[in-house]
């Protein structure tokens, strides 16, 4: 094994959203940083594939404001252009209605008998007010059943659910998940980003690379190396041994636990935890088969439709991509081919007509949307782990399944968290 005499200071393994937000801020604050990404593109799971102009997000992506991930892109800079979803719609039994966003939609609901609308109405102006964390040892399910009488409702807020918390296990997922996202929703707009979110990614890129971070990609980092509880850099494929004063694991938490072995300490704290898949469809079209359902809910199955490209740039003029995802059980086995039917089946009932305008389709069978679901048993956000590895030191985490928050907020916090640890060393 070669050892090279590269020092840096920091190490980042992973080029996603949380290894560069890191890199960028540590590079700004004049730390001579080294991040590897293994894979021959930077993004992970944020990453766009380009087929002749049609953008696709790895699956269905949208910022949801006024979380972490807005707050981080703004403080370092990186600025995106986007469209705002408006026109969500239910599918039950076959026939659409128009989702309940405000007071005016819900009155002329022609799916809500009288009882509903008042029951919801009562509902959606109490949510607000609802102290979220206090309900982190309760599950999604028992939540609907203690606050819901009526069957239509809890059926609507339960579909609900599942898309805000990207899985269908609604007894397992904490009420705190879902309640905190209906609550930034409530007041933040949802935005799709022109251009898919390697905007972000090359966003990021830059700014680390131009306050002076050096990024590798195509270089696998194999291991940490740590002695006597103490990091001392990393090994990479290629035999080379990097060495460094900090390392931070901005990968999933499966490629964290390959990276630092069994012996670690790691595996005690992350064993409880579970990660949320979820099947994704996305197809280019070469023109919207009906533009008056862009954003398809299904009410009676965990699936969710949504033509991004009628409010963001991410086709050739007048193209369009329609992403659409089924939220899977991770409790229960799944079949692929029965789940890429179901999501052929939604879009059949929201955008008929679209097999005969098909460019392109994308299926990805089980990708991982969330790292760790924060589940009642674990009291929720509470419940995932820090920043940090017992018994090691000047060593960090980052990514969606460290901390607070969901989707890639959590990526984004726990970047600036262990970036702002080392900065104050
Ligand atoms: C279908 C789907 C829908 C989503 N929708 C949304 C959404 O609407 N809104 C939202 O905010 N978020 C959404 N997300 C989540 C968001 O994509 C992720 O939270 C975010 O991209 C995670 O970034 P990350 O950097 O933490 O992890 P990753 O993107 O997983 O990055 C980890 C990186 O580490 C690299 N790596 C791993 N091991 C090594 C190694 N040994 N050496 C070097 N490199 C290594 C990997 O190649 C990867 O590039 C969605 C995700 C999916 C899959």
């Amino acid at each position: 094994m070669n050892a090279t005499n590269e020092q840096t200071e920091v190490i980042i393994v992973g080029g996603g959203m949380a290894g560069l937000a890191a890199a960028s801020y540590l590079a700004k604050a004049g730390i001579s940083v080294t991040l590897f990404e293994k894979s021959a593109s930077l993004g992970g799971r944020a990453a766009t594939q380009d087929y002749e102009g049609y953008l696709f997000n790895r699956g269905i992506h949208a910022i949801y404001t006024g979380g972490a991930t807005s707050e981080v892109l703004k403080d370092l800079g990186v600025h995106y252009s986007y469209g705002i979803p408006k026109e969500t719609f239910i599918l039950r039994q076959g026939q659409l209605y128009p989702f309940p966003a405000n007071s005016t939609s819900l009155l002329s609901s022609r799916l809500f008998s009288l009882g509903d609308k008042l029951e919801l109405a009562r509902l959606l102006s109490a949510l607000p007010r609802l102290k979220a964390p206090e309900l982190a040892h309760m599950s999604v399910q028992e939540w609907l059943e203690r606050s819901i009488r009526r069957p239509l409702v809890r059926q609507f807020m339960a579909s609900t659910a599942r898309v805000f918390v990207y899985s269908s296990a609604l007894n397992l997922v904490s009420a705190e998940v879902f309640l905190t996202k209906f609550q930034l929703i409530l007041k933040n707009p949802v935005h799709y980003v022109n251009g898919g979110w390697q905007t972000l990614i090359d966003g990021l890129r830059r700014v680390a690379e131009q306050a002076g971070a050096r990024i590798e990609t195509g270089d696998r980092v194999t291991s940490v190396v740590y002695e006597q509880g103490s990091v001392q850099g990393v090994h990479l494929r290629n035999g080379e041994t990097r060495s460094a004063t900090h390392v931070i694991l901005a990968t999933s938490l499966q490629d964290a636990l390959k990276l630092m072995g069994e012996n670690s300490g790691l595996q005690d704290i992350v064993s409880p935890l579970i990660p949320a898949r979820v099947a994704c469809l996305d197809v280019a079209l070469r023109r919207l088969p009906d533009s008056r359902h862009p954003v398809v809910q299904d009410l009676e199955h965990p699936l969710f439709l949504s033509a991004q490209s009628h409010y963001a740039r991410i086709t050739p003029e007048g193209g369009a991509l329609i992403h659409t995802f089924k939220q899977l059980d991770p409790t229960r086995p799944t079949d692929p081919h029965q789940d890429e039917h179901e999501l052929e089946d939604l879009l059949d009932a929201a955008q008929p007509g679209w097999r005969d305008l098909l460019v392109k389709r994308i299926f990805l069978p089980h990708i991982e949307a969330i790292g760790m679901l924060p589940t009642a048993s674990s009291n929720g956000y509470a419940g995932r782990p820090g920043l940090t590895v017992p018994g090691i030191s000047n060593l960090y985490l980052a990514g969606d399944w460290i901390g607070a928050g969901f989707l890639s907020d959590p990526s984004m916090s726990s970047a600036r968290a262990a970036a702002n640890l080392i900065l104050q060393k």
